[in-house]
Parts: structure tokens; C-alpha cells; sequence
């Protein structure tokens, strides 16, 4: 029965201020026979030097590589011979070397899958491994650390595959990363995130929400450029992210239990997920500073409106909240404003204002909108004209909501007094809020039309 997979890339901002608008774009489906299909795909990782994409295709035994746009290159692993692999479960890219775990050693093959060693056996000593799982490299010397679940310990081995070392009591460790401080592991019986110095003396411990207890479905985490830590928590779908502080930053809900997630190139975070229907879906996110651009690439041409420039937009993008997004966009558009057709009015009678008897007696009110917002935060003017002397008072405001606009007055009636009519045009900022005020200070409440 074909098992399904997903591949879902979210694009982050870089420098890894995991916005909180990434939701799943682009996908594309690949069912039926062929190599781009997984069945129970556990581990993902880039090459940093290619962009290509790695995945530990456990079922299939082998391991198949994908482009940095999720397109089928190659695989390797599962043909008769000395590299073939028999349930691989982690890899780690290394210096044009990739190490595999599987059954109960470690494979060594080049970039482009050819096999080059074998090394450990099944065991508990020295080189012995019971199940090995998450496998990292340490960049700055090139030691290897090994999960040795069964064993419940992490084995250390030099680059040329020599017994170095090995410390922990975990209960099944499952995944393992390195970063110039700490060594962190995932105990995946005993779900939690361990944290050591390089000397293996535990330092901190993150519990995950996640329950984590199916062996065959470990999750794994990933450390970033900025030692953000990304950990595909199986229980919750979802994406759980910890900044260097090892406090929670994000939370980033996927379709389905997440397996695997690490970050390429591009600081889009990759997911892989195993699913029941088998499909490879890859979704491309927008970052947040980049919308306004893609909207503007929709829009900006022959300007039209909401409905067609979303249909535009979203046959490459799609992402939460795209019709407030577009709607706000379009309203601040100045070619959309200036050159908007405006329906035909029919032609009223002008009604000309008798004069007032004195200054500051009959005044009009109105708020003009600004298309951006100043530095400060400004975007309204609330301006009251003395319809005898021609006075203009003018009061810049953030908001144009009830309070902010009856706080305004007050300072200015405070200033210059209490209008006897204050003539507007009914617009919704003028509320019922505001026009009982008018009442209370007994200031006509004196509408027109436009
Ligand atoms: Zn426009």
C-alpha cells in the first residue's frame, strides 16, 4: 500500500525571525509509481553546497535526493551490492561525505551515492551499535556522534571512524546536534531536548509538548544558523521553535505529523511528513516583507480589482489573511484611488449656510486619511474649520476610533471653546459615541451630505 508523503517548505525570514503569517502555498502532488515517491521518509537535510534535498526513505530502503525545488534527481542505497541499505533511518552531509544509519551499523557514500564503507556491527561494545539513529558531525573536528538508541547512549567516533568516546543514560535517543556550545540530544522515549557541554555534562533540558512515544516515528529537530531550534513535534502537528534562550518564539501548524524538519539555503524550513493517500506536496511561502511586492506584481499593471488580482496571486500563492492583504493593498493604491470611477450622483441643490453670528459659533469637522502612516504612527488629520473667520484647527490622530477623536476635542475645546453647531458628514467616526457628546455639551449636531 503506498504510504504518503508531503514535502512542505515555509519560507522564514531570514536572519530567522520566524514570522508568524507563514502558512503552506504552492502544491504539487506526485502520486502513483516512480522514484519521486517516498514510503516512510524519516530524515531530511541540505547540502549546503548544492541545495539539494536528502531524504531517508525508510520503507524504500534507500535514500533519494531532490533539487532545492523538490524535483526528483537521484537515489541510492537500494540496488544489490555492498552499499545497500536495509531500513535507513538518519543522515548527516559532511565534506563531500555522507553517513548513513541503518540495521545496526553506519554507511559512508559520496555526495553522488556511491558506497565507500561500512562501518560497526551490531553490539553493545566499542563500534557496536543496537539500532542507530540521529547522527551529526561536529564541524569544528570532524567527530561523529551517533544515537545508539538501543544502547541508550551517544558513541563518539574520529573522522576516520575510531572509537572516541561515549556518555548518557537516555532512554532512546534518537536525534542528536551539534552546535559550537552544546551538544543536544532527543530522547524520544522520554520526550525532551538534552543539552550538554562538550565535555557531556548536562547543562539544561527543554521538555517538548510532544508525547513522542512511537519509536518507528521519532522526531527530529533541527539547530539553525542563529541556534534557533526547530522540533517537528509528532503529537501536535506542528513545528515548535526555540530561540537560543530555549524559549518557545513559534509555533507553525502543519497539515500532519510532522517526521522531520530542518532549514535550507533560502531559510525556508523543508518538512517531511509521512501520510496515508501518498503525496509529495512542496509549498512555498512568501515571507511577510515580501507580499507587497507580490501583490504588486499582480496589480500594478492593468490594476484590477480584489477578486482578480487574488485568482492572480493565487496561482503561485496563497496565505492566510491574502484578502485583507490585497483589499488594504488596493486601497492605498494610488493609480486605484485617483482614477477610480466614481458611480454618477445625481445633482443636488446647494444649500448655502447662513452666516454665523459670531466666530467659533458654527464650525465643520472631517478627518483626512493619509495613504501611509507617518514615523510616529499618524494617519488621520481631524480638522475643524470656523466657518465665519476661516480658522483651521488641525490635530493629527492614529486612529479615527470614538475615544481618540473625543480625547482630540477636548483639548481643543479646553483651548478655543465649545462650537455651538459642529456641522459633519456622517461618516462612521462620527458615532453615536460622539454625537451624544455633541448633545451633552448641547453643540448642534448639524449633518450634511457630501
Ligand atoms: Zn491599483
Amino acid at each position: 500500500m503506498a504510504t504518503a508523503i508531503t514535502i512542505e517548505t515555509e519560507r522564514v525570514k531570514t536572519g530567522n525571525d520566524y514570522t508568524s503569517k507563514i502558512q503552506p502555498l504552492v502544491c504539487s502532488s506526485k502520486r502513483g509509481e516512480g522514484n519521486d515517491k517516498l514510503y516512510s521518509p524519516l530524515c531530511v537535510a541540505v547540502d549546503k553546497l548544492t541545495g539539494n534535498i536528502y531524504i531517508v526513505d525508510y520503507s524504500n530502503n534507500c535514500v533519494k535526493v531532490f533539487d532545492s525545488t523538490a524535483k526528483y534527481i537521484f537515489k541510492f542505497g537500494d540496488s544489490n551490492g555492498e552499499g545497500k541499505m536495509f531500513s535507513p533511518r538518519s543522515l548527516v552531509i559532511c565534506r563531500s561525505r555522507i553517513l548513513i544509519t541503518h540495521d545496526h551499523d553506519i554507511l559512508n557514500y559520496n555526495l553522488d551515492g556511491e558506497f565507500i564503507s561500512r562501518i560497526g556491527k551490531h553490539g553493545k561494545g566499542e563500534l557496536e551499535f543496537d539500532i542507530p539513529w540521529g547522527i551529526a558531525i561536529n564541524e569544528s573536528n570532524d567527530d561523529i556522534y551517533i544515537c545508539d538508541s538501543n544502547n541508550n547512549r551517544i558513541q563518539i567516533l574520529s573522522q576516520d571512524f575510531q572509537f572516541e568516546s561515549q556518555f548518557g543514560s537516555f532512554k532512546y535517543p534518537c536525534d542528536v546536534k551539534l552546535s559550537k556550545e552544546y551538544i543536544y540530544v532527543l530522547d524520544t522515549s522520554n520526550p525532551c531536548i538534552h543539552l550538554f557541554n562538550h565535555n557531556h555534562i548536562l547543562q539544561k533540558r527543554i521538555i517538548s509538548r510532544g508525547q513522542g512515544n512511537q519509536v518507528i516515528d521519532p522526531q527530529s529537530f533541527f539547530i539553525d544558523n542563529s541556534n534557533n531550534i526547530l522540533y517537528a513535534d509528532y503529537s501536535s502537528n506542528s513545528i515548535s521553535i526555540f530561540n537560543p534562550e530555549f524559549q518557545s518564539i513559534h509555533n507553525i501548524p502543519v497539515s500532519e505529523q510532522p517526521t522531520a524538519v530542518t532549514v535550507d539555503n533560502h531559510d525556508r524550513v523543508i518538512v517531511i511528513f509521512r501520510k496515508k493517500n501518498g503525496c509529495v506536496k512542496y509549498l512555498e511561502i512568501p515571507l511577510v516583507s515580501e507580499i507587497d511586492n507580490i501583490i504588486g506584481f499582480y496589480h500594478n499593471v492593468t490594476h484590477p480589482g480584489l477578486n482578480t488580482t487574488i485568482d492572480g496571486i493565487r496561482n503561485k500563492y496563497d496565505w492566510n489573511g491574502i484578502y485583507n492583504d490585497v483589499g488594504s493593498y488596493i486601497r492605498t493604491c494610488h493609480d486605484c484611488q485617483t482614477s477610480a470611477a466614481l458611480p454618477p450622483q445625481p445633482q443636488r441643490e446647494l444649500q448655502p449656510i447662513p452666516p454665523p453670528e459670531e466666530p467659533w459659533c458654527h464650525c465643520g469637522i472631517d478627518l483626512v486619511r493619509n495613504k501611509s502612516r507617518t514615523v510616529l504612527g499618524f494617519q488621520h488629520i481631524l480638522v475643524i474649520v470656523c466657518y465665519l473667520s476661516k480658522f483651521v484647527i488641525a490635530r493629527p490622530l492614529k486612529t479615527k476610533t470614538s475615544k481618540e477623536i473625543l480625547d482630540c476635542l477636548q483639548v481643543i475645546y479646553l483651548s478655543f471653546g465649545v462650537p455651538k453647531i459642529l456641522q459633519h458628514d456622517q461618516g462612521t467616526e462620527f458615532s453615536s459615541k460622539i454625537t451624544h457628546i455633541f448633545y451633552i455639551l448641547e453643540i448642534s449636531n448639524c449633518k450634511y451630505t457630501k
